[in-house]
């Protein structure tokens, strides 16, 4: 496949080595590599970028390897893989910081639940959005919280296509959601993508949970 186009913006190392890790647990080092080498960024087979807040890879590095695993696994394939490497990349996050983690949730716990979940979302879109001139707006509907992020760095650059490819952001708020509410799994779907032609990617959370995976 055509390695995407530099874009200019970078992530933190600390990003990219998560995502890097994240995906060698999903896909299987040699399934990484694979994905890697077709997307043209054999630099970074076995050598990821080191876990700290300098800024290293670009935008286009991660999008090319999200459309090369695409191409690789297929868009149902790569839908899901996606997603559960957006919840693994949370989880170690949340891993990785555990003292600010749980700090954060006191200061969550006295609020009501719909409060939480709003300050919980915003804290971890601000988190993923915070480099690359991306900008972030939500509001509120009846029945859902939307989130729509400009210049999104997961998708950039992509081909056009006619689906939605950030389910590794959806796969991190979803995530979000079951540690803000303590278990509890949402409905979260990327409802406009800037892959399919859309000025933004639009993700729209349902505010009444689905599941519990402690009932
Ligand atoms: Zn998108």
């Amino acid at each position: 496949m055509q390695r995407i186009e530099k874009s200019g913006f970078q992530y933190p190392n600390l990003i990219v080595n998560s995502i890097l890790f994240t995906f060698e647990d999903v896909l299987g080092l040699n399934g990484l590599n694979t994905a890697l080498k077709f997307a043209g960024l054999s630099e970074l087979v076995n050598n990821y970028p080191d876990s700290n807040l300098e800024f290293g890879a670009d935008f286009a590095d991660i999008s090319s390897l999200f459309q090369s695993i695409e191409e690789i696994y297929g868009i149902r394939g790569s839908h899901a893989l996606l997603t559960r490497a957006g919840r693994r990349i949370l989880v170690s996050y949340r891993d990785k910081f555990a003292p600010l983690m749980t700090f954060y949730n006191l200061e969550l716990k006295p609020l009501s639940h719909e409060e939480r979940i709003k300050h919980g979302l915003d804290y971890i879109i601000k988190m993923l959005t915070q480099t690359g001139n991306q900008e972030v707006s939500s509001f509120d509907t009846k029945d859902a919280i939307i989130y729509q992020i400009t210049n999104c760095s997961i998708c950039f650059g992509r081909p056009k296509v006619d689906h939605a490819v950030c389910h590794m952001t959806a796969g991190i708020i979803q995530e979000a959601l079951n540690w803000v509410s303590e278990g509890k799994e949402y409905q979260v779907l990327e409802t406009a993508c800037m892959a399919k032609g859309d000025p933004y990617c639009e993700f729209r959370i349902s505010k009444e949970s689905v599941i519990s995976s402690k009932a």
